[in-house]
């Protein structure tokens, strides 16, 4: 079907924006490439003679399957490390960046594990020789297509852990990170509203959105950090926007094999839940388990995230082979409805959700899957219990 964009505009006056809207998302289902532009009506207008059309198009890279554009377009990356010390990445990291311009983005955020520390062999003039190739690789790349870039820190990067002493076990590392970050040069184009603990926890609001970065890089959130996150999204700003995500690099519950362990997802992950569910938080972004998972648990949805970089894991209670993986999330800010579009980053091919588990039981609870709920579940389902990897 070849339609340009005035029959589109004319198939929509007589169609319905209802009807277009389902089109649009038959054909992001599909998992096929779309006809581009696809023309859609915004929630609010009810005919096209009341109303401006609001025209969303199809965007990405040249010859990939293309989402039809949300009001916002986030993509997300997450673990672009190689081995211990490495200062260049894997293909699809190159890929990656290289492609991002295409998708046409608003912001790009990233789970954390951006550079390959946490080895106490590792020097200063190491950890600075890490940094400079993120720099070069990543970071310059994405300043250049001025898209703003939202990260949480990951074990790799700047450790959180605390020895006995009570002091931080990677104090150098956590040091050189924040030397990056608050080098103006390597200023992450934020619209920030709370940078006082940056790069480590903060705040920033985009295009409606309200976004809270903690320090996940550990299982254990401090109590003085967790009073921050919780006044930070009581907040009258973060209450007033539109959506609130929230980004951390550890999940709330396992998903992958050989990270179904205690010190591998966030402890008093309940607790955590129900705070960011109190306060409306839609989305819960995660990397550290190098396996994607468009999970929810109650109303909170759970993002977790496969590697772009080395070593990507299987799923729990799945027989699926591992794959890297980047995730184009559209946003409908009128439904407060997200699309999420992930791409196997080897084949280039969009990742069928249907082919992934309906839900995975981890040591410290499940996930379900984001299509499935807790009454769709079968009786064996319901009762299925964790089975160490
Ligand atoms: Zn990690």
């Amino acid at each position: 079907m070849s339609l340009n964009r005035r029959q589109f505009l004319i198939l929509a006056g007589t169609a319905g924006g209802a009807g277009l809207a389902f089109l649009a998302h038959q054909a992001l289902t599909a998992g096929s490439r779309s006809p581009s532009p696809v023309v859609a009506t915004s929630p609010e207008s009810p005919s096209l003679a009341e109303t401006t059309q609001v025209v969303k198009t199809a965007i990405a890279p040249k010859g990939l399957f293309a989402p039809v554009r949300g009001d916002v377009r986030i993509v997300v990356i997450s673990d672009l490390n190689s081995a211990y010390g490495s200062t260049d990445y894997e293909a699809e990291v190159h890929q990656a960046i290289a492609m991002i311009p295409d998708w046409q983005p608003d912001i790009v955020l990233a789970g954390g594990d951006m550079v390959a520390g946490q080895s106490p062999s590792l020097s200063t003039a190491e950890i600075q020789a890490m940094w400079a190739g993120f720099d070069r690789y990543i970071a310059a790349p994405l300043r250049q297509a001025k898209l703003p870039f939202g990260f949480t820190i990951g074990n790799h990067d700047a450790s959180g852990a605390v020895g006995l002493q009570g002091g931080f076990l990677f104090a150098n590392e956590r040091d050189l990170a924040a030397a990056y970050w608050n080098d103006p040069r390597h200023d992450p184009r934020l619209p920030f509203v709370d940078r006082a603990k940056f790069p480590f926890y903060y705040t920033f609001q985009q295009q409606d959105i309200f976004y809270l970065v903690w320090d996940a890089s550990t299982s254990q959130i401090p109590p003085d950090q967790l009073a921050w996150a919780e006044r930070a999204l009581a907040s009258a700003t973060a209450q007033g926007a539109k959506m609130r995500i929230a980004i951390g690099h550890l999940p709330l519950y396992a998903v992958a094999v050989g990270r179904d362990s205690a010190g591998e997802v966030l402890a008093n992950a309940e607790q955590l839940g129900a705070m960011l569910e109190k306060y409306k938080v839609h989305t819960y972004i995660s990397g550290h388990h190098h396996a994607y998972f468009p999970g929810h648990r109650g109303k909170l949805e759970l993002l977790h995230t496969s590697a772009l970089g080395s070593g990507p894991r299987p799923l729990l209670n799945s027989s699926l082979p591992p794959y890297k993986t980047l995730t184009v999330i559209d946003v409908d800010l009128g439904s407060e409805l997200t699309l999420y579009t992930t791409y196997n980053m080897q084949t280039l091919q969009v990742v069928d959700h249907k082919t992934l588990p309906r839900l995975i039981v981890g040591p410290t609870g499940r996930v379900l899957r984001l299509d499935i709920q807790e009454s769709d579940l079968t009786a064996a389902e319901q009762t299925l219990t964790y089975t160490p990897s």
